[in-house]
């Protein structure tokens, strides 16, 4: 059987140090997961259980990209993230097996067009257009686990134009990796190939037109992006 029109591309990330990439399933994000940037969003983080949304595979860009300023935007938002990535799937996971199935870890961005996000809580509607958007998700080269362990701690740092915007460390997550894996695959069945972003520490603000962002986490990898003028 042949396809009535051309296929999608299947999106990939480089893995560092080997000759294969990483091909893209699903992009899970987890919302208000480091307790200060809860806070600096105007919610209790002691009281909120995980939530998750999404945006799709194709919104991920790798390290290096120079990108249009998104349209429908005059708040657009960056957001640091360690990001998860899955070699096997699996629904109704246990905490302590979860690790297994992660492939590495990369450094990602979960960009994000506040001015819609703050409209869309106001009307009680989806984040998919304040989240999802084209090119919304930069994500840093993926180093296997094999080689680099399961980061728990380590510095997590966005710069733009070389100052300091956002600082935090892995420690700081209110849901750790394992139990966020557990609870999603609670959701949902997980796939080979799906990402997690694991949420974004404090200090999250704007990004303009010609903005160059420097992204790392300590023991992971780092990720530059820049916004054409
Ligand atoms: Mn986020």
């Amino acid at each position: 059987m042949s396809y009535a029109i051309s296929p999608p591309t299947i999106t990939t990330v480089p893995v560092e140090d080997m000759d294969a990439v990483f091909p893209v399933c699903r992009v899970f994000c987890v919302g208000r997961n480091y307790a200060e940037h809860a806070i600096e969003m105007g919610h209790d983080p002691d009281r909120e259980p995980p939530f998750f949304f999404m945006k799709p595979a194709d919104a991920v860009v790798p390290t290096g990209s120079t990108l249009p300023f998104p349209s429908a935007t005059e708040e657009l938002h960056h957001e640091i993230e360690l990001v998860v990535a899955l070699e096997r799937g699996g629904q109704g996971l246990a905490s302590d097996d979860a690790l297994s199935h992660v492939f590495g870890y990369g450094v990602g961005l979960d960009m994000t067009r506040r001015d819609l996000q703050a409209q869309a809580k106001k009307a009680g509607r989806p984040w998919d257009m304040a989240k999802g958007f084209d090119r919304s998700a930069p994500v840093s080269p993926i180093r296997p686990a094999s080689a680099i362990g399961h980061p728990s701690d380590g510095a997590i740092r966005l710069r733009i134009n070389g100052e300091p915007r956002q600082e935090g460390d892995l420690s700081q997550q209110i849901w750790k990796v394992p139990e966020m894996i557990a609870y999603l695959s609670n959701l949902i069945e997980l796939q080979p190939g799906d990402l997690i972003m694991t949420g974004t520490p404090k200090g999250v603000g704007r990004v303009e037109r010609g903005d160059h962002l420097e992204g790392d986490i300590d023991g992971v990898g780092d990720l530059t992006i820049t916004y054409r003028r």
